[in-house]
């Protein structure tokens, strides 16, 4: 086999009609939005049919998305405007976000003087609702709540109906980071009372670069980025038309290929799972990975059997057959630290263990996933 790719979670290969997309936005639009000559108009066009588009998909009017460079610049839009603008007190989160917002409540929480409250993780590493609503019901201060939707490392999903619902009912702002779960997971922001949420296009088949924000209407956030006014105001800057004319495509068909996809995947996902414990049958699964109806379908993150010394290698030797999956935090690379996620979630001895996480799009084949296991069943008995 010559690459088997196994890491969706981190980026997602790129659709055919995706990149045919970009690739006639460049040819042949290259007009400036903010230009008033039809060059310039055409381009514009493309922009508000994008936003159009999505606003469509998710229930939410048009002029509450805003472009952005990814979901990293998205959480740190909503975070630092909205403590900036709503008289924020108190920040809430867990520690099993990912960077672009932990880091980033670290941060905002410093410069401002702010309260940084984590909401506390039952046994299967959910943040708890009941803590949620206890840390809110505590004082009156303005709270803003910033909870992922799917964790990226361990796959637990929250109840975010649930979670936006005690946050509405405590006068607290709710923000999710949900760039696991757009364009897998079917959203509507007047069902889910949710007041911000951020995505980026390249987690469902789109290009890198390029995301959005959901901002609830009369929300009250002031701009992010200053200069000529583009994006509604709120990020100034030359809009990635190509980009966006991307995300639009590869938004469009992760919904129209939603349930197929789903389906596939989650296939997928349980013949590794069988195969895997035949072949391993101490492997454990982190988190709610491996929990059916608890995770979604894309990514499995394995605590694999092997000794200290075996660990340090597996990964290379993976790569050295072709398997591109990874290992602890996915978001810091180059670092030895491990994840800060797994620490959260994780005993001390299944610390010291190998753990990897593979993740799944409807581009793998069983055969890809059986010729891994085949690979860590050798590697086992090596
Ligand atoms: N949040 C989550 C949950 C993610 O998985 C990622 C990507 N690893 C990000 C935010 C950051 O998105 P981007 O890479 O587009 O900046």
């Amino acid at each position: 086999m010559e690459k088997v790719y196994l890491d969706s979670a981190a980026t997602t290969q790129v659709r055919d009609e995706v990149i045919a997309k970009i690739q006639d936005c460049l040819v042949n639009c290259y007009g400036n939005p903010s230009s008033t000559h039809s060059f310039g108009r055409a381009a514009k066009t493309r922009v508000e049919q994008a936003r159009k588009t999505i606003a469509k998909q998710l229930n939410a009017k048009p002029s509450e998305i805003i472009f952005t460079s990814g979901g990293t610049e998205a959480d740190n839009m909503i975070l630092r405007c909205a403590v900036r603008d709503l008289g924020i007190q108190k920040l809430i989160t867990s520690k099993i976000e990912h960077h672009a917002v932990l880091h980033t409540a670290e941060e905002i929480a410093r410069e401002y003087g702010l309260i940084l409250q984590f909401v506390e993780l039952d046994e299967e590493g959910s943040p708890r609702l009941d803590h949620l609503e206890a840390l809110l019901k505590a004082d009156d201060s303005k709270k803003l709540v910033s909870l992922m939707h799917v964790n990226n490392e361990i796959g637990n999903m929250i109840d975010i109906d649930a979670f936006a619902q005690v946050c509405k009912d405590h006068g607290a702002v709710f923000h999710s980071d949900t760039v696991q779960s757009v364009g897998h997971w079917e959203w509507d922001v007047q069902k889910t009372q949710i007041d911000f949420l951020t995505a980026a296009a390249h987690k469902f088949h789109g290009p890198k670069g390029v995301g959005f924000a959901y901002i609830r209407k009369d929300s009250g956030l002031r701009p992010f980025i200053f200069g000529g006014g583009q994006e509604r105001g709120s990020r100034a800057g030359t809009e990635s038309l190509h980009n966006i004319v991307g995300l639009e495509e590869a938004f469009t068909l992760a919904y129209e290929h939603l349930e197929e996809e789903r389906k596939y995947v989650s296939e997928l996902k349980s013949h590794f799972i069988k195969r895997l414990k035949e072949a391993l049958p101490d492997v454990k699964f982190n988190g709610n990975s491996a929990v059916e109806g608890k995770s979604t379908y894309t990514l499995v993150n394995t605590c694999l059997p092997f000794s200290a010394e075996k660990a340090q290698l597996l990964l290379f030797q993976l790569d050295m057959k072709g398997i591109a999956c990874s290992k602890g935090s996915a978001c810091q690379s180059g670092s030895s630290a491990g994840s800060h996620v797994l620490r959260e979630v994780l005993s001390e001895e299944d610390l010291q263990k190998p753990s990897l996480r593979f993740s799944f799009s409807m581009f793998n084949t069983k055969e890809e996933l059986d010729y891994v296991v085949e690979v860590l069943k050798e590697y086992a008995h090596s």
